[in-house]
């Protein structure tokens, strides 16, 4: 449908959801992304371990149990307030491993170069990409190039795989959230899509939001070392909280509540979301954890998290209910409820 009114059209585009070919909504990790990799993926690839879709992979090698992800980075711009394309492969793999209770040991980085990238572009975000293994005690120790003609690729993609070690009986996983267990947050969330956007965008903002990228595995192993219920780990990623807390839901078949008015959000992030039309609850984060645990730890895990870097604002923001499984509901400010379903479409592509 398209109207003409003084020299404006107006149009009302069709769903194009399951029009036949990749739209941008498929990279969202949101509906669009559940429904390629049901329709695609895993009738083809899929396989017992993959099947459970989780951060990472729990494999056993003559008997030591290891955990193994892979992931691509396509950010735009490849340089954005508070970190990089470099660092964010990085700290995005290593927190997929964390996820499962692992400890983060090898990486891999295949690195795929737009002709035209300069070489000290190239050279800034390697040494990001250092920097951000040793901050977090991993080794990258494998890794490859390959060049596209211009127009080909954007600057600079990178594809980062990583194994780490399990050294806990805990086993979090996405499917063991149980009735009555409370949901902690590492910090306030969305600050990644904000500082991107707002570079992607050329906002002139009063204060720079930075983005909140940072490896999460020493927050994970105070977790583990020093309370005995943690069921689930997931990191915030793409889609924001919402997503996460629905893919959680899905997962271990039980509902979850969430109070709007405990989920912590920076001032500036919220006003940036109002002027953008976006909604913080599913704006990227690459540096906060939601971390599901049985209610008498709950308390302890809460202090244990706050005292550790890049965790000191975490909040506990909802539990765990019978009712409605598989479904998110957001109890608000003003006291209404409403559902947080998961994303559909694209709010912020190319966020990482
Ligand atoms: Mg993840």
């Amino acid at each position: 449908m398209s109207d003409q009114h003084q020299g404006l059209v107006f149009s009302c585009p069709a769903p194009v959801a399951n029009s036949g070919i990749i739209r941008l909504g498929h990279g969202s990790g949101g509906k669009m992304t559940t429904n390629l990799i049901e329709r695609v993926f895993l009738p083809l690839i899929g396989n017992d371990i993959l099947n459970l879709l989780d951060d990472s992979a729990l494999v056993t090698v003559q008997g030591t149990t290891l955990a193994i992800t892979t992931d691509s980075y396509v950010v735009s711009p490849i340089f954005f307030p508070g970190g990089d394309i470099g660092s964010l492969a990085v700290h995005g793999t290593i927190n997929d491993l964390a996820m499962r209770g692992a400890k983060p040991l090898y990486l891999s980085a295949s690195f795929i170069l737009e002709e035209g990238l300069s070489i000290e572009d190239l050279t800034r975000v390697t040494a990001s990409v250092r920097q951000a293994c040793l901050d977090a005690k991993v080794q990258l120790v494998a890794a490859d190039t390959k060049v596209v003609n211009r127009g080909a690729a954007d600057k600079l993609f990178i594809t980062t795989s990583g194994i780490g070690i399990i050294e806990t009986s805990l086993a979090p996983a996405a499917n063991r959230a149980q009735v009555g267990d409370c949901i902690l947050v590492s910090g306030d969330i969305g600050r990644h899509g904000i500082a991107v956007m707002s570079c992607r965008e050329g906002l002139d903002l009063e204060t720079a939001i930075l983005s909140d990228s940072f490896p999460l595995n020493d927050i994970v192993q105070a977790i583990l070392t020093n309370t005995s219920s943690v069921h689930c780990f997931r990191d915030i990623t793409r889609g924001g909280l919402a997503s996460v807390l629905n893919e959680l839901a899905s997962a271990s078949k039980v509902g979850i509540e969430v109070e709007e008015e405990a989920i912590p959000v920076h001032p500036e992030v919220r006003g940036v979301c109002e002027l953008l039309g976006l909604d913080p609850l599913y704006v990227a984060c690459e540096g906060r954890l939601v971390a599901i645990v049985a209610p008498g730890d709950a308390d302890l895990t809460l202090s244990i998290m706050k005292k550790q870097l890049g965790a000191e604002g975490s909040a506990m923001i909802g539990r765990i209910v019978s009712d409605h499984p598989g479904r998110v509901i957001l109890r608000s400010r003003v006291g209404g409820n409403r559902i947080l379903d998961k994303l559909s479409g694209e709010q912020l592509p190319r966020i990482c």
